[in-house]
């Protein structure tokens, strides 16, 4: 089933059960200093939800495009992350409540594909409810018909919702699909989400909380005026599902993008591993990689955001910039995304037709983002070869921290390439004076960020990862960042 019948069948599900739908809202679009982007569904309703305004129907349901920078790092390595996708989602405003939504979820997951459902098996999926959630179980399993063996009760972390600042939050209960054993050992969604999918997340919203510090430490401030349904099934995860694909960069509007990518480079993706294999082989990874922060760039700039040297451009500008160094790694010089964008306009025109007609404005910030890019690395070249023959004649054995330092921090060139080129020239990199500069520089800018008082909790957390510049194999750097969260 493409994933834009999915989306079809899901809102025509919901229309037909008295909801209104909603449109998606644009990326950028939030007034809150706390989000660069929406992030699910239900962003653009946490008005009605906290009961400052009065909304306009009881019951809606929308396909939200979202971007979830925390979780890039997991891009290409589990099946399930992409920075960008798509949730469907199905809202109550005050009406119904956890009787409605766990009934109206499981009918649309289970109705044979001929009557216009999912048609998944029902006894391969399994329901997870807040650790106290007695109300979720027994409807579970004496409405639905669930058996207890396949409801597992689960913590804050998993199981209590929020968007991950101050606002309207509440315990859910979430779908998982039983993939087989070919995905790893059984025992449900505690023992392996990757062989159990998550594809859907039914939120209970009644509370509203502050003092966000993470999933599991925040101040619940009081209940909401109303008991309300927010719920979200990623559009990509049950499209991997119904397409039969092992993750979701191989689904019809992700997979054409990664082969390209795979056509372009010569490699043969999918050759060196399976899943079944355990790890997948870094090129596979990088072409995912590819794949997802191509389309993600794609809807990214379609929605006005442009590369800039801070918030969303920032963003966006490293997303690029991962994408066209995972293409180098790969073996290709030249420029990229003439020959990569083009293929990901086609995978979502479909469902987005503005990515098309808008797609000449969209493709010169694309294409001179590149290019910049590409000039940089080539001044960052020149520059990292002069210091390496100084090095090398004054007898080192290693390219000293500050240089490999000042390279990324002025000229924005990636350590993992300073590591790479280094050792074509026999030489080593000082890493641990590279990452001391690093935490010292990152330690005045939080200083920095503190004094400001500027909260951007979505953009703190990953700017670390994505100043790597790439899907790296230094892993060093990694628990630098790690130290100093
Ligand atoms: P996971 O535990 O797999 O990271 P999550 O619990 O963080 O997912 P929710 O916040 O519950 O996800 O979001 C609702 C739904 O959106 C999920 O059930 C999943 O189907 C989908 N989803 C969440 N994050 C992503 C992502 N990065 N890429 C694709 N789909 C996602
Ligand atoms: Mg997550
Ligand atoms: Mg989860
Ligand atoms: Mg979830």
């Amino acid at each position: 089933m493409k994933t834009a019948e999915i989306k079809r069948r899901f809102l025509a599900h919901f229309a037909a059960n008295g909801h209104t739908v909603v449109p998606s809202a644009a990326l950028p679009a939030i007034e809150d200093p706390n989000l660069l982007f929406i992030n699910a569904g239900m962003v653009q309703f946490v008005p009605y939800f906290l009961g400052q305004r009065t909304p306009p129907y009881p019951r809606a349901a929308s396909v939200q495009k979202c971007i979830r920078t925390p979780d890039i790092d997991e891009v290409g390595k589990t099946s399930r992350h992409g920075t960008f996708f798509q949730m469907n989602g199905n809202f109550s405003f005050g009406d119904y409540f956890k009787e409605g939504a766990i009934p109206l979820a499981w009918e649309l997951s289970t109705k044979p594909v001929s009557e216009g459902g999912f048609g998944l098996d029902g006894d391969k999926i399994w329901a997870t409810v807040y650790l106290d959630d007695d109300e979720a179980i027994e409807i579970w399993h004496k409405t639905v018909g669930l058996p207890l063996d396949r409801i597992v009760r689960r913590g804050k972390k998993d199981n209590y919702w929020s968007m991950g600042i101050p606002g309207p939050a509440g315990p859910c209960s979430e779908l998982y699909y039983d993939r087989g054993p070919s995905y790893g050992p059984e025992g449900g969604p505690d023992v392996d989400e990757d062989r159990f999918l998550e594809f859907w997340n039914l939120v209970f919203m009644q509370y509203e909380i502050a003092d966000v510090k993470s999933k599991e430490d925040f101040r619940v401030v009081r209940e909401l005026p109303s008991k309300n349904i927010d719920t979200g099934m990623g559009l990509e995860r049950i499209a991997s599902i119904l397409q039969g694909v092992d993750n979701l960069y191989e689904i019809d509007e992700v997979r054409p993008i990664l082969d390209q990518a795979a056509e372009l480079t010569g490699r043969r993706y999918g050759a060196k591993s399976g899943h079944a294999a355990g790890e997948s082989h870094p090129d596979d990874v990088r072409l995912r990689v590819i794949a997802d922060h191509v389309r993600t760039a794609l809807m990214l700039i379609g929605d006005g955001v442009t590369p800039s040297n801070e918030g969303r451009g920032y963003v966006l500008r490293r997303i690029m910039r991962r994408a066209i160094r995972a293409m180098r790694l790969l073996g290709w010089q030249e420029p990229a995304l003439p020959l990569l964008l083009p293929v990901a306009r086609d995978c979502m025109a479909p469902s987005y037709p503005e990515v098309a007609s808008d797609f000449e404005r969209i493709s010169q910030y694309a294409y001179a983002e590149e290019d910049a890019f590409l000039s940089t690395l080539r001044a960052g070249t020149t520059i990292l070869d002069t210091a390496l023959v100084e090095a090398k004649s004054a007898g080192a054995i290693a390219l000293p921290g500050d240089k490999a330092f000042q390279l990324h921090d002025t000229y924005g060139f990636p350590i993992d390439l300073t590591l790479e080129i280094a050792a074509e020239q026999g030489l080593s990199v000082d890493q641990e004076g590279f990452r001391r500069l690093m935490a010292d520089q990152r330690a005045r800018a939080k200083a920095d960020a503190r004094a400001r008082k500027t909260g951007h909790a979505d953009l703190s957390g990953y700017r670390e990862s994505l100043d790597q510049g790439g899907p790296v194999e230094f892993t060093g750097y990694h628990e630098v960042a790690r130290e100093s969260r």
